[in-house]
């Protein structure tokens, strides 16, 4: 089990972090065990997202993608990393993580991390 806390940071300026939509304090991502799925490229697990402040709680799926960042365009991110079998893929999502990290991450093309779910990227994993 491995337990990603606090998503961004929600006093950091600039911050897309998530909010708890019924108090809207922090959330916690805990990824509970691997979903097997054949046809999946990548790896989800079943994940939970629950607020550090209130009762709110939700099932969910994600899945981290091992890649470097190839542009950020104010609303999407666009995360080059490889497939199964070795092939460069370019995968594009929406992002709740600071941006002024993906830009930098963008320009130093260091490889990391990013935890998808709901198919937005909500942690960068260094
Ligand atoms: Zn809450």
């Amino acid at each position: 089990m491995q337990e990603n806390n606090i998503i961004g940071d929600p006093h950091e300026p600039g911050s897309h972090a998530l909010r708890c939509p019924q108090c809207h304090g922090a959330l916690t991502v805990v990824q509970i065990e691997p979903i097997y799925e054949v046809d999946n490229t990548f790896n989800p697990y079943r994940t939970v997202v629950e607020c550090a402040s209130c009762s709110y709680r939700m099932v969910t799926e994600s899945y981290t993608i091992l890649g470097g960042i190839k542009n950020v365009d104010g609303q999407y991110v666009e995360i080059g990393s490889w497939g199964p079998t070795g092939s460069r893929m370019l995968s594009r999502f929406k992002y709740t993580v600071n941006e002024d990290l993906l830009k930098n991450l963008k320009k130093t093309q260091e490889l990391v991390e990013f935890l998808i779910l709901n198919e937005s990227v909500v942690q960068i994993i260094g």
